[in-house]
């Protein structure tokens, strides 16, 4: 299966990649996992997008392209991958499909996981993740239960405020264009990313199915 999670920052997008992957057996490509990755071992693609999304901007479209279109050629990802939070632009899902299409393989799904954007701050203030395992937490309404973990979570730098809604706004802007493009295609699944994490993933393997 070849999929694409999209959806608002906080949406819930990383939270039901780790969940679905185990189901699928594909594996779980996360460009800001990437980015997030290439910025703390300092490669050149890292201090060209450290700045960016520090401020909630989007990395530029050249670059991100390039990282994915590199990671979908891997042996890992030959049988299918779950993309997440890629492609984020017009110009990522066009160079995707051009990609694809030359390759000669397919998209099967793309879901958009709807959240209204009242409570996306609330999300994305309160989310912490465990450095060691990159489990997703919520200091409220996902707590680990390990005291242990609990001790060691971080915070991501750009999980402020401030950054939060430069993000939501540039997700309106740049990213709820690609939609419609995928729903011309026939591949769209909107599923309600409200309630708990285990309806939401009920929701999307019935969406999929
Ligand atoms: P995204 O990858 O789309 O940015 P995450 O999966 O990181 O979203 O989730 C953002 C935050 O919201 C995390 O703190 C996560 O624990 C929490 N979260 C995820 N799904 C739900 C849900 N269904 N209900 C409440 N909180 C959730
Ligand atoms: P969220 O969990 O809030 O949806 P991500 O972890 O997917 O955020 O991405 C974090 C940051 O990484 C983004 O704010 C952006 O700066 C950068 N980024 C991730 N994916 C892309 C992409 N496809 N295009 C441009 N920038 C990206």
């Amino acid at each position: 299966m070849r999929m694409i999670l999209v959806g608002p920052p906080g949406a819930g997008k990383g939270t039901q990649a780790a969940r679905l992957v185990g189901s699928y057996r594909i594996p779980h490509i996360s460009t800001g996992d990437m980015l997030r990755a290439a910025v703390k071992a300092g490669t050149e693609l890292g201090k060209q997008a450290d700045g960016f999304m520090k401020r909630g901007a989007l990395v530029p479209d050249e670059l991100v392209i390039a990282m994915v279109l590199e990671r979908i050629q891997q042996d890992d990802a030959k049988g299918g991958f779950m993309l997440d939070g890629f492609p984020r632009t017009t110009p990522q899902a066009q160079a995707l499909d051009v990609a694809m299409t030359k390759a000669g393989i397919t998209l099967d799904s793309v879901v958009l996981i709807e959240v209204p954007d009242e409570l996306i701050e609330e999300r994305i203030i309160h989310r912490r993740s465990d450095p060691e395992t990159g489990a997703i937490y919520h200091l409220e309404f996902n707590p680990p239960t390990d005291e242990a973990v609990a001790a060691r979570l971080v915070q991501r730098k750009d999980d402020t405020a401030e950054a939060c809604r430069a993000r939501l706004s540039k997700y309106h802007a740049e990213t709820a264009p690609i939609v419609p493009f995928y729903e011309q295609k026939g591949l769209l699944r909107r599923v309600d990313g409200q309630g708990t994490p285990d309806e939401v993933e009920v929701r999307i393997k019935a969406a999929l199915a």
